[in-house]
């Protein structure tokens, strides 16, 4: 009964000392502040610190009071804590001595016996508490852009190492002045140990041209007031900022970006403002009020105020909050919503550093609100949409990431999965702990790659995962896979990139049986050497089978497809996969070559006929991009999905009847055979029906040639859960109609929430793959 530190008697010990460990993501979520209350309301002696990844506490008490301690460290923990485990030792060294009090130690760093992987905590947006003080005219913190606390601010973007204090943060230039040390070392207060605490007086400013603080705030607000375009340094990167009621401003933003379409977000006050630009649902909100902030995707109301230039070509608008003070004093003091987005040039990474900023930016910008706060990891704004009560994530960045995800087998040995080219990630894992990088862009260039590898390098850094297994797709262009080839590794883990969409979807959902998988997207490398892309799978972890597919059409001059859709339609009115049943009726083809250039036409025909540059894919979202070409709704598209987004778009609210539709086996697969949809499509059209039933009724149609895909999959012995994923799934009709379908089959349906199910998530899946072929040895 007796144990080190106890104080025994005849009856049961009075006074018991304990060392309790934390695991999970406790730093920088105000953990140690929050031990320190509740361990002095409990009378209990002792001290908390940061240990690297973890928080570890000794107390000493009654043993009901430590007992009590140990239960309320789960149930009070702090909203942004996320507690895996909890382990209470008895105590090795010389207990605390009686009425010494509780204390928070300086952190430990721990060289030798390396724990789990650690937990790096996201950035918060603004809380309630500092807003009062940034707009409390009486508040010494009255009006200042920096203002945060324990429950707020940056932290994965001014994070050098870990532990988290200060020290280890790029706050460590600013040291504190009097006021705000005082309150950083006040058990009571709102910034005890808040590490990136700041006033006035000692904390980073803002500065504009020559000018500094609210001086520097006026003067670039008045540019934004006239009409002109503002960077301003944000959280996690650089943000070009302009009148989102301004056509012309936000025009110009366009010319200057060259982003001729593709939506901006637009920044609301609060919640009532975003209200009044969006039909939100709870779901919406509950998002967009999170302390992550994300941009939540959303229908746009009607007669807002915001010019159609803001979000061409889709109904739906991205709407978020401040997510700085910085964002709430600019949205206070200029009255209306701001366009803000990525301080980049189209399709480049976030500018990060002030030089790279005012080089890429200077034709873009009238002018750059700074301030001295270094931006320490690239943090783009992250992107959600919900689908009824689900919330899936388009792009995982600021404020999600780098918070810890599971995977359901552990991985033997710390993996880095490389991700694929769009929309490009990486995943560090190791245990069941995976940590999904943030979006770095489209992996194509020296930049991206670059902002690739230092985002790598850093979080190899702050995790402690050093990888000795690096997973990636089987796609040899890929600069993702050429990288991954190139490291040292001790073992090399290829995995085909649909297995990995469908992996990611069941990893997220802790799914480690088989299942069924449906993966929908625009292209990724088949094991066979084809292109893939609407693709049914038995799958597990480990190991996958095709069972169905989408019929194949070639891709006339292959990347020059994807860019245009009315190409992409020529791909599958020359070229789709015979599967045994007439092909497009002549008329039909050549009404839909009158809309044309006829020059072109040729070419492609020809090209077709040939084979000259026309790989083949049997890609769900070039069906799409050709059906929407075939509609005339999307002849080119000028950022990856808009034709996509162009169809859910025209289909509106419409419900309609689906398309002719047919299954077809070949190589003893079920095959979906396009040919009647796409005729009857186009007939339709032809004869003067309105697009938005027939954009309704194609969405229709390949929501029941899924379920009629599966019906025959579960039919010959597939698993009845299902894991949607892929791009495609980010259409938000396509997702509902499809998954309703299925449930109403009988069937379980999962689909990416956290994790999203575009190409973001892809790394995700190859690190649970990855787990699970290590376990297989
Ligand atoms: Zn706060
Ligand atoms: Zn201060």
């Amino acid at each position: 009964m007796a144990s080190p530190g106890a104080t025994t008697g005849p009856q049961a010990p009075v006074r018991v000392a304990r060392a309790v460990t934390v695991f999970g993501r406790v730093q920088g979520v105000g953990f140690r502040p929050f031990v320190h209350r509740l361990a002095t309301r409990l009378g209990l002696d002792g001290w908390v610190l940061n240990a690297d990844g973890r928080v570890e506490l000794t107390v000493a008490g009654p043993p009901p009071s430590v007992q009590a301690l140990v239960e309320l460290l789960r149930v009070e923990a702090p909203p942004l804590a996320d507690i895996r485990r909890v382990t209470v030792a008895d105590l090795s060294g010389p207990p605390p001595p009686p009425g010494s009090g509780f204390t928070v130690r300086a952190s430990a760093r721990t060289g030798s016996s390396r724990p789990a992987a650690r937990e790096i905590p996201p950035d918060i947006a603004t809380c309630e508490a500092c807003l009062r003080e940034l707009f409390g005219p009486a508040d010494r913190r009255y009006r200042y852009p920096f203002v945060n606390c324990t429950n707020c601010g940056p932290r994965a973007t001014v994070i050098e190492d870990l532990p988290y204090d200060r020290e280890r943060t790029v706050m460590r230039r600013f040291p504190l002045c009097a006021a705000c040390a005082a309150e950083y070392a006040d058990p009571a207060d709102r910034r005890f140990h808040a590490e990136p605490v700041a006033c006035p007086d000692c904390g980073p400013r803002l500065e504009w041209e020559d000018l500094t603080g609210e001086a520097a705030l006026r003067a670039a607000e008045s540019v934004v007031d006239s009409g002109g375009i503002m960077a301003i340094k944000g959280l996690g990167g650089f943000q070009l900022v302009c009148d989102a009621t301004d056509a012309e401003a936000v025009n110009r933003l366009r010319a200057r970006k060259l982003r001729p379409a593709k939506p901006f977000a637009v920044m609301a006050s609060d919640i009532a403002a975003a209200r009044r630009l969006a039909r939100l649902s709870s779901a919406g909100v509950t998002a967009l009020t999170s302390p992550a902030a994300p941009v939540v995707l959303a229908p746009a109301r009607q007669g807002s105020g915001i010019p159609p230039g803001v979000h061409a070509g889709t109904d739906h608008i991205g709407v978020f909050l401040p997510t700085t003070p910085l964002h709430h004093l600019l949205l206070r003091d200029l009255g209306r919503p701001l366009v803000v987005t990525s301080g980049n040039r189209s399709g480049e990474p976030i500018t990060v550093d002030e030089p790279t900023a005012r080089e890429t930016l200077a034709g873009v910008a009238d002018g750059f609100l700074v301030h001295n706060r270094p931006i320490r990891a690239r943090y783009d704004d992250s992107v959600v949409r919900t689908v009824g009560r689900t919330v899936t994530t388009l792009r995982r960045a600021r404020g999600l990431s780098p918070a810890a995800l599971v995977i359901p087998v552990a991985a033997a040995q710390p993996v880095v999965a490389a991700g694929a080219q769009l929309k490009h990630t990486f995943t560090l894992a190791e245990g069941t702990c995976a940590v999904l990088g943030p979006h770095t862009g489209d992996l194509e260039d020296a930049r991206t790659l670059d902002a690739f590898k230092t985002a790598y390098a850093d979080l190899v850094r702050l995790t402690g995962i050093e990888p000795q297994v690096v997973a990636h797709d089987l796609h040899p262009g890929y600069l993702s896979t050429q990288w991954a080839r190139a490291r040292p590794a001790e073992r090399r883990i290829a995995v085909q990139h649909h297995h990995a969409h469908v992996a990611a979807c069941a990893a997220e959902h802790g799914l480690d049986r088989p299942f069924l998988g449906v993966a929908y997207d625009g292209l990724g490398l088949g094991d066979d050497g084809t292109l893939w892309g609407g693709e049914i799978l038995v799958a597990d972890l480990t190991r996958y089978r095709r069972v169905g597919r989408f019929a194949t059409a070639p891709l006339p001059g292959g990347a020059a497809a994807v860019r245009r859709p009315a190409r992409m339609a020529m791909g599958y009115l020359y070229g789709v996969e015979a599967l045994g049943e007439p092909g497009f009726p002549p008329s039909l083809v050549g009404a839909f070559e009158r809309r044309l250039a006829p020059e072109e036409t040729r070419v492609v025909r020809a090209m077709v006929e040939r084979g000259v540059n026309c790989p083949r894919a049997s890609s769900a979202g070039r069906l799409f991009d050709a059906a929407a070409g075939l509609l005339g709704l999307c002849d080119d598209a000028t950022y990856e999905g808009q034709a996509a987004v162009a169809l859910e778009t025209a289909a509106g609210d419409e419900y309609a009847e689906a398309l002719p539709w047919r299954l077809a086996r070949a190589d003893g697969l079920w095959v979906y055979d396009p040919v009647p949809t796409l005729t009857a499509l186009l007939d339709r059209a032809v004869a003067g029906e309105r697009t938005s039933t027939l954009a309704a009724a194609f969405h229709r149609t390949l929501a029941e040639v899924t379920s009629g895909l599966v019906q025959r999959a579960v039919a010959a012995g597939a698993p009845s859960t299902l894991c949607l994923s892929g791009g495609c799934f980010q259409n938000a009709r396509l997702l509902a109609e499809t998954r309703s379908l299925l449930e109403e089959q009988g069937l379980r349906v999962l689909v990416g929430s956290a994790v999203p199910v575009n190409d973001g998530g892809i790394s995700y899946g190859q690190a649970a793959v990855a787990a699970a072929r290590l376990r297989e040895g």
